[in-house]
């Protein structure tokens, strides 16, 4: 659904008139500090309000082409991945959780599959390079903003023939680069540079205790998750900063425990929120300097791209010095 169709959908179906959605729209974008873009925030918004947005029909969706939120997905695509099965305590139950992710790809790149409990008896028939056909699945959003897959009820899981499903290219290829030469979306970057500021005014965000998934508010202010209903959500870090390295800047976003580790702060403080403590920290921060290694990511709120870091490592001065002796001794 594109997003002047869902808006027109929250107009249809709620009390609210056109300006008020988009003055949501606007709220929801200011909140998340770019983090959302205007689609994100306006799919955010509809599902505020209550409102289905996303069907994909009866046609097998490309992966570049599944967002969170939707419903009824289709796809055909190729086992990239198994995880190791794990377990977890459920609070209302005697018997322990299971969940286990499966990758899947196709020729416009990869998503999540996540199994639970006896779900992942799925994972066991698959092997890697299978290519199969998932019906009547739905998508939530992950911790790093991306759609994960999730079967419902009525989701159907079969082995398709292998000319359905393009090859797909495994292994990720970083490419070591200057900032300016981040230039391609979705490519996995190595970039080198200072922190020249970190943004703290909206750093957390709110998310399940048990699979961590985003968690959304209903009209009453309660958290739901979509696979372990309301539940007391957990804080978790996505912080921005700005890196450069001379030939450019750029905005790189950092969650969970890259965020934390940059900060230097632990898990109890992170699952409370505590913004002083992350303020605190974050003066500390600026004028480090950091080798990092991320996904590029358009960022289409301020219609640059960013890096999503993937991991990073602070660069000792002594370290940095050895490097260019190095340099000039080669
Ligand atoms: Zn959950």
């Amino acid at each position: 659904m594109k997003p002047e169709q869902i808006i027109e959908k929250i107009v249809e179906e709620t009390d609210l008139e056109e300006d008020e959605v988009e003055e949501k729209v606007e709220e929801k974008m200011e909140e998340f500090e770019g983090l959302v873009s205007e689609e994100g925030a306006i799919h955010l918004v509809g599902k505020e309000a209550g409102v289905q947005i996303a069907e994909s029909g009866d046609q097998a969706l490309k992966v570049e082409n599944i967002v969170p939120d939707m419903r009824k997905v289709n796809i055909k695509a190729r086992v990239m991945n198994v995880s190791d099965i794990n377990t977890f305590e459920r609070d209302d139950d005697e018997e322990d959780g299971k969940v286990r992710n499966i990758t899947l790809g196709d020729d416009t790149g990869t998503i999540r599959l996540t199994l639970w409990d006896e779900q992942t008896e799925i994972a066991e028939k698959v092997e890697e390079d299978d290519a199969i056909g998932i019906s009547g699945a739905y998508t939530v959003e992950d911790n790093q903003d991306n759609a994960e897959l999730r079967l419902g009820d009525s989701a159907q899981v079969k082995m398709v023939d292998d000319d359905e499903v393009p090859e797909v290219e495994s292994g990720r290829e970083i490419t070591e680069a200057s900032i300016r030469e981040v230039r391609s979306k979705n490519a996995e970057y190595k970039v080198k540079g200072m922190i020249m500021d970190v943004y703290t005014s909206s750093p957390f965000y709110s998310q399940c205790p048990e699979c961590g998934s985003t968690v959304r508010e209903d009209d009453d202010g309660e958290y739901i998750c979509e696979e372990h209903g309301e539940v007391e959500p957990d804080k978790a870090l996505a912080m921005s900063i700005v890196l450069d390295d001379g030939t450019g800047n750029t905005r790189v976003v950092m969650f969970g425990d890259r965020a934390r580790e940059l900060l230097d702060i632990d898990e109890e403080t992170e699952k409370e929120g505590d913004i002083e403590a992350v303020e605190k920290a974050a003066a500390d921060v600026i004028g480090k300097r950091i080798e990092l290694e991320g996904r590029a990511r358009h960022n289409d709120y301020f219609g640059t791209l960013e890096l999503i870091a993937n991991s990073f490592e602070e660069i000792e001065p002594e370290e940095e010095l050895d490097q260019i002796i190095e340099m000039f001794e080669a």
